[in-house]
């Protein structure tokens, strides 16, 4: 099997299609411990929505674009090379 196509994020709410612009970032502190992060990604559309739920249960730690949660990540992954 092989795949061409761009492994493009999508948002995840339920049904949607629509490319990720958003990342949540949160952490249910009964199952994960404190500096453990989950993450869901966002559209535009449902990035309130989405954030909302988290933030409702105490959730929620972070909301950032996409972009910058990616640039982060590979800045991690740098620091910890080697
Ligand atoms: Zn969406």
């Amino acid at each position: 099997m092989s795949s061409n196509t761009a492994d493009q994020p999508v948002c995840s709410a339920k049904g949607c299609r629509a490319a990720a612009v958003w990342v949540l970032a949160w952490n249910n502190p009964k199952l994960h411990t404190p500096d453990r992060r989950k993450t869901w990604l966002a559209c535009d559309e449902h990035k309130d929505h989405l954030a909302q739920f988290l933030d409702l249960r105490d959730f929620l730690k972070d909301v950032v674009t996409l972009t910058d949660w990616q640039a982060a990540e590979s800045r991690k992954g740098e620091a910890q090379a080697g």
